[in-house]
């Protein structure tokens, strides 16, 4: 079953407590297509970026298994740029910069061996790329799934509004789902949002772990708890891309073994925070990998 990533690829700057550096590989598509690799064969990745991105880091994503193919480079325009800076809480961070340069014109065209994709994975990018994205494939893929940040809740409202409409896994973070549904408690803002569209939901909530709505069902999953949390970035995303990676290996949308992917989901996610941007996810080990899992499914059950 192929697997359709729709993101940003861009250079992010970060300071975390334990660290800063200025320009390095990020991007809501780069997490999610190397996290979903430790999971499925391949992934096809549909993104943009300007004449500053080295082909070093191409290599990089296609040794994760991501075909390029729909990665289109504009010559004479910058890479998508954030930056951002965590609290000593690192559950809170400050964005200090999001410059959408090449994002500003993009068109998201499907390449043609792209078409009829069972799962598409709309990342978090702006709401009318997204848009066109769904738009622009011939049949609708059998699973939208889609993460978004508060950035595009400010920006953008009513076009995400109605890419939420046509999704049917939203995965977004408690502080994002709370200003979404204009609620406090976590299952009254599930419950609204559930009534925005999608049938299933998940809300990240850092550290705690993670929750799993759809209609009366709720599945909770705790964070895997890593010795050191030296930077966040991407950690959603990462977790995005193993539970795609699972569902679309596995070739199951059931909610049971949409908790399956959850809990694979939150182990990924721990490696991301252990390393700087992607530098935790690139040598994750099968043994690591299938031990956070084990340990929690132990907790859960
Ligand atoms: P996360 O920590 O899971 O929110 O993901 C951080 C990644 O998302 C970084 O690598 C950024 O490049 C990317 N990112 C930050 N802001 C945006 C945005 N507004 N749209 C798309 N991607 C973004």
């Amino acid at each position: 079953m192929s697997l359709l990533i729709v993101g940003t690829v861009a250079f992010d700057g970060i300071e975390t407590p334990f660290g800063k550096v200025d320009r390095i590989l990020g991007g809501s598509a780069t997490y999610i297509g190397i996290s979903a690799s430790y999971f499925n064969k391949t992934c096809n990745l549909v993104s943009v970026v300007g004449g500053d991105f080295d082909n070093e880091n191409i290599e990089l994503l296609k040794k994760h298994s991501i075909n390029c193919d729909g990665l289109k480079l504009v010559p004479n325009q910058k890479t998508f740029f954030w930056s951002g800076k965590y609290h000593k809480n690192m559950n809170k961070r400050d964005t200090i910069e999001t410059q959408l340069n090449v994002l500003e014109t993009f068109t998201p065209i499907i390449p043609e061996k792209y078409q009829n994709c069972s799962y598409l994975m709309l990342a978090n990018l702006m709401p009318s790329i997204q848009l066109e994205a769904i738009a622009n494939l011939n049949q609708k893929p059998t699973l939208i799934i889609t993460d978004t940040m508060n950035y595009w809740m400010d920006n953008c409202l009513s076009d995400l509004i109605s890419v939420i409409s046509k999704t049917d896994v939203l995965i977004i973070n408690d502080e994002e789902a709370f200003q979404l549904s204009g609620e406090k408690n976590i299952n009254n803002a599930a419950k609204k949002i559930q009534k925005m569209g999608p049938l299933f939901l998940i809300i990240k909530r850092g550290e705690y772990g993670a929750v799993l709505f759809s209609n009366n069902r709720v599945f909770s999953c705790p964070s895997f708890s890593v010795k050191k949390c030296i930077d966040p970035t991407g950690a959603g995303d990462t977790f995005a891309g193993a539970f795609i990676g699972h569902l679309t290996s596995t070739r199951d949308n059931s909610f049971e073994n949409m908790t399956h992917a959850v809990i694979r989901a939150c182990a990924m996610a721990s490696f991301c925070v252990e390393g700087f941007g992607v530098n935790g996810l690139l040598n994750v080990g099968k043994e690591t990998l299938t031990k956070r899992i084990e340990t929690l499914t132990k907790i859960i059950s």
